[in-house]
């Protein structure tokens, strides 16, 4: 199987070796070397141990080599909003501020900031982003220099007559690329039609799910008891509010779909969640993959992230960035940092996990991304080897541009 999915456009055989060579399958390596040939991994090892059979050599030195980070939840449009954006007293706020600052953008703005934003991923050593875009007729104009899924988030709160349409023409636009998934935006702004051809398509066309889901107590507020900033807001521009007032998010979300559909979605955020909630996550047999988002959690003050109840019940927790209007850089090693601060216990190890291994599985791609496997796609990353405490916490502590970076077996200079 695996001699028949190297890629022959690129014939490169070469070893890469470096002093300590972190597979994530529980192996660092020293003075390990990777084989790669094309655009994919055929073996890792000791480098001591490989014939170098006239392959070229690519030595990084004191360097950890590690597999390519994974964004499981970010937006590329607001990069620009970088510090546009200060602390707001409420999600709801936040939510008028942000809008009032798309108001101003036109579509070269925003084509400049989703480039802007995969550039800069780029240079935090992320290879694979899960990218949320408002703008998926904009996806063509973009020629990004990392592996992206694309996901079309869908609003249509105050335009519901106009869900179907949106729906067919977004997923019209992401047909024209690799890989991709629909993202009805949140149970507050995108209509149960819209979710439910959202999720036919999915079935159809075998394809992933995103959605923001119990982020804030607003939203909270709203769905179980009628009430609110978000409540007010969103009545007050004219959605329909009847839906309001019995369930939380997360009972709303279960309810509306099968759990035989929910192996494909990756939930953003989920710190919402009441006892009874937890009853009904306990009891989901097809887990879905959550992304939690440290700093932007921060951002807007969340209560605590119930991380180790949710890992136990067999949840898949991923790490993302979310957008830089909530965030203040694309760094994912920042977002484990972040995320060792409030979970000190949790071994560097599996937080590094949630940035390659996890977010892989997310994305239907365990066979293929996140680890150096044999078979696996040649995406990795060299960063300095500094000291000699625990290599996954050296890894966590990385700041910077990384300073070597290889997509589908060719190293990318980055700028
Ligand atoms: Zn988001």
């Amino acid at each position: 199987m695996f001699a028949a999915v190297i890629d022959r456009r690129y014939s490169r055989k070469m070893i890469v070796r470096a002093r300590i060579v972190v597979t994530m399958d529980g192996k660092a390596i020293e003075d390990g070397a990777v084989r790669v040939t094309g655009n994919r991994i055929v073996e890792a090892g000791k480098f001591s141990a490989f014939a170098s059979d006239n392959n070229e050599i690519i030595d990084l030195g004191e360097s950890v080599l590690l597999p390519g980070l994974i964004n499981a939840h970010c937006h590329l449009d607001y990069t620009c909003l970088r510090g546009k954006i200060p602390r707001q007293k409420s999600f709801t706020n936040w939510i008028r501020v942000i809008n009032a600052e798309k108001a101003k953008l036109t579509a070269e703005d925003y084509v400049t900031s989703i480039n802007a934003g995969f550039a800069e991923a780029q240079r935090f050593g992320t290879t694979t982003i899960a990218n949320l875009t408002a703008f998926p007729e904009l996806i063509a104009k973009i020629n990004p220099p990392i592996r992206p899924w694309w996901f079309a988030e869908l609003i249509d709160v105050r335009e519901p007559e106009r869900a179907n349409e949106m729906v067919e023409s977004a997923t019209d636009s992401l047909k024209r690329t690799e890989n991709w998934g629909l993202a009805p935006h949140a149970p507050f702004t995108a209509s149960e039609n819209l979710s439910r051809d959202c999720q036919e398509i999915a079935l159809r066309e075998n394809i992933l799910l995103t959605t923001h889901l119990a982020e804030s107590c607003e939203e909270m507020e709203m769905f179980r008891d009628a009430s609110g900033p978000l409540y007010q807001f969103l009545k007050e521009i004219g959605r329909e509010m009847t839906d309001c007032g019995y369930d939380t998010p997360l009972r709303r979300f279960l309810r509306r779909l099968g759990d035989a559909s929910l192996g494909g979605w990756i939930v953003a955020h989920l710190n919402e969640l009441s006892e009874s909630d937890f009853d009904l996550l306990r009891e989901i047999r097809h887990k879905f993959s959550i992304a939690h988002c440290p700093r932007s959690h921060a951002y807007f003050g969340h209560v605590a992230f119930q991380f180790e109840r949710l890992q136990r019940l067999g949840f898949n927790v991923c790490l993302g960035t979310d957008s830089l209007a909530s965030n203040d850089d694309l760094s994912l090693f920042a977002e484990m940092r972040a995320f060792q601060k409030q979970f000190p216990k949790v071994p560097a190890e599996r937080i590094l996990e949630m940035v390659t291994i996890n977010p892989a599985h997310a994305l239907r791609q365990e066979n293929e991304l996140g680890r150096i496997e044999r078979g696996f796609l040649a995406d990795m990353i060299a960063l300095p080897f500094t000291t000699s405490e625990n290599v996954y916490q050296t890894i966590l502590n990385f700041v910077g541009k990384v300073p070597w970076f290889m997509l589908h077996g060719r190293t990318v200079a980055i700028d």
